[in-house]
């Protein structure tokens, strides 16, 4: 899961203040800020999922703009950008989402108590990447702070049978590319995806 330094766009700012909106679906139903929504988050996000991290493109049907906390409860937060980012569909030739913001969306309501406190709590301080392709939780932390952790995981899904495969390739080809003395960040610039796994490894 990313961690990233969140900035509003002007496109978004200047709405807010003509508009005064309170719902997403309804007062924010405008394409002009949707796409400068998603532009800005692709940004932000360097071309990669929120929660996943594959490498994702500005394409309604591959990419969504999902609301962190679910806005159909946290309505405080509908319209907040903090509570946005763009999420990959998590869909693997199936039809239904396997991981990610729309695979969140179907288990229960997001829980401060039991989950990362997104945007306060850096991922990269509880998360770390086996060469297996696994993500798994730091060892040093609290009981709570594991257990969070691990809910956090299961809640999107990040360890999904796709994403371990493609995390352990990666793994794989990293080895190979640090033998032949590349820095991590010049092989990052060439994925330019799952930038988590660069970064804690
Ligand atoms: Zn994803």
């Amino acid at each position: 899961m990313l961690n990233l330094n969140r900035d509003e766009p002007e496109c978004f700012s200047s709405f807010k203040i003509k508009n005064k909106p309170h719902s997403y679906s309804d007062d924010c139903d405008d394409y002009e800020l949707r796409e400068c929504l998603r532009k800005a988050l692709l940004k932000e996000q360097k071309h990669q999922c929120f929660y996943c991290e594959k490498k994702i493109e500005n394409n309604s049907q591959k990419v969504h703009i999902d609301h962190i906390k679910q806005r159909n409860v946290y309505h405080k937060l509908e319209c907040e950008y903090s509570n946005m980012a763009l999420s990959c569909n998590g869909i693997d030739n199936k039809k239904e989402a396997q991981y990610c913001g729309k695979y969140k969306d179907k288990q229960a309501i997001w829980d401060d108590e039991k989950l990362l406190q997104i945007g306060i709590e850096k991922s990269s301080d509880f998360f770390i990447y086996r060469t297996n392709g696994e993500i798994g939780v730091k060892k040093s932390l609290s009981d709570n702070d594991i257990e969070r952790a691990i809910n956090t995981i299961n809640y999107l899904n990040l360890n999904h049978k796709s994403l371990i495969e493609v995390r352990e390739n990666i793994f794989l080809q990293l080895e190979m590319y640090k033998t032949q003395n590349y820095e991590i960040d010049e092989i990052f610039i060439w994925f330019n995806e799952f930038e988590s796994l660069f970064k804690g490894n």
